[in-house]
């Protein structure tokens, strides 16, 4: 499968057929699994990765989905959690000890900032920032105990963009880990691994199921750290369900119809709304006129499918306009066939200080939309209106 191109290997690498010569792969609703003999039994629990036990650890639909995501992100190993958080969250735990310390992107998703700010200095682990447009600071923050250096890119939600290689260079000098969240780009647009990330993890719940269904999270990469993450997951008990994984994988199946029409139709209203006498500022990575253009031609195939635009006359306009929205919903989520707008300011990052949403770009007047599946006229007609008065 190895040697398939990208579309092939997200529909192909599904699991062998049962006896059943069933066609699609069928949902292993299993919560355990049972041996012929009590050796049997006693050697898959001296196998650490591979045997079928209890779906705490594996399960057929899991190991199908986590395969998938191995083969479009080009890497080693991989492991599947409940959610995109629970991908992360178990991804520092089982890499970091008390004493340790991380250098992160300022921009993060905010779930992440909160374990960052809040409970990692209840477990003696500290967190520094760097500036997105700034990564030659990344060095200055490296100290004797960091253990990874970790970012967004794009970020979320000011879609910034942060380059992979240089970084990745960064941290191979200092021989620390560089880990990815590459939830915006999905690995149809960008592979991190390529650019010397040692892990990648993801939201699977955004573009990855694309439907706004069900919830999901996956870290893959260098084998050795996947299977601590592997090890501490199952015994903590993270999983993610097998009726997510069957799901997740039959969606990986239109991942890369989906992107293209996502990032055509994202392009289209970015550019659309470019010069709206309304709108202070529209960004997206492939449009020409963002900072980090030529950062976005280099690792991403597409811009994605998320915009911003800002608002002239701050919070009283950006609410008036999303209450005008009648087809685009209001919703936290993102990457679903429908198109979502969120104000970050008063939701997603509603925990940050102003000071600090001011450092990371998230205005008062800024509104993230994320450019769904319907006809690309219908979401610009819709958002136009709403700009009217
Ligand atoms: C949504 C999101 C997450 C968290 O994923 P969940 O599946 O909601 O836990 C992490 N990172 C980014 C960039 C996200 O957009």
């Amino acid at each position: 499968m190895e040697n398939k191109e990208f579309e092939t290997k997200a529909i192909r690498a599904q699991l062998e057929r049962s006896e059943n010569n069933e066609h699609s792969v069928p949902l292993y609703l299993t919560s355990s699994f049972v041996f012929d003999t009590a050796e049997d039994m006693r050697a898959a629990f001296n196998d650490e990765q591979d045997a079928f036990i209890y779906s705490r650890y594996t399960n057929p639909n899991t190991n199908e989905f986590v395969n998938k995501v191995c083969l479009l992100e080009g890497a080693e190993a991989g492991v599947s959690m409940a959610s995109g958080m629970a991908a992360i969250f178990t991804t520092f735990m089982a890499l970091l000890k008390a004493g340790d310390h991380v250098v992160s992107c300022s921009s993060v998703f905010g779930a992440t900032h909160a374990v960052f700010t809040k409970y990692f200095p209840k477990w003696g682990i500290s967190h520094s920032y760097f500036n997105t447009n700034n990564v030659e600071a990344i060095e200055s923050l490296i100290k004797p105990e960091t253990k990874f250096i970790y970012l967004e890119t794009p970020t979320n939600p000011a879609i910034e963009l942060i380059d992979l290689e240089i970084v990745a260079a960064i941290a191979k000098k200092h021989k620390i880990l560089l880990i990815v969240d590459n939830c915006f780009a999905t690995p149809y647009l960008q592979q991190p691994i390529k650019f010397g990330a040692d892990i990648v993890v993801h939201s699977a719940t955004k573009y990855m199921d694309g439907q706004g269904r069900v919830l999901g999270g996956v870290a893959v990469g260098r084998k050795d750290l996947i299977k601590e993450i592997y090890l501490f997951g199952r015994l903590t008990g993270p999983s993610m369900s097998p009726f997510n994984a069957w799901v997740l994988s039959k969606s990986l199946e239109t991942l890369a119809l989906r992107m293209d029409r996502h990032c055509e139709n994202a392009l289209f209203i970015a550019q659309s709304l470019e010069n709206h006498p309304k709108l202070e500022n529209v960004s997206y990575p492939f449009l020409p006129s963002h900072p980090n253009y030529a950062i976005a031609k280099k690792q991403m195939k597409a811009g994605g499918g998320i915009i911003t635009i800002t608002l002239k006359g701050g919070y009283e306009n950006a609410k008036a306009f999303m209450d005008k929205l009648e087809m685009i919903k209001i919703s936290p989520n993102l990457g679903d066939a429908r198109s979502i707008a969120t104000h970050p300011a008063s939701s997603t990052h509603c925990k940050l200080s102003e000071e600090e949403r001011n450092q990371v770009g998230i205005t008062a007047g800024l509104i993230r939309i994320s450019i769904g599946l319907e006809n690309r006229d219908d979401i610009l007609k819709d958002i136009l209106e709403a700009l009217n008065d």
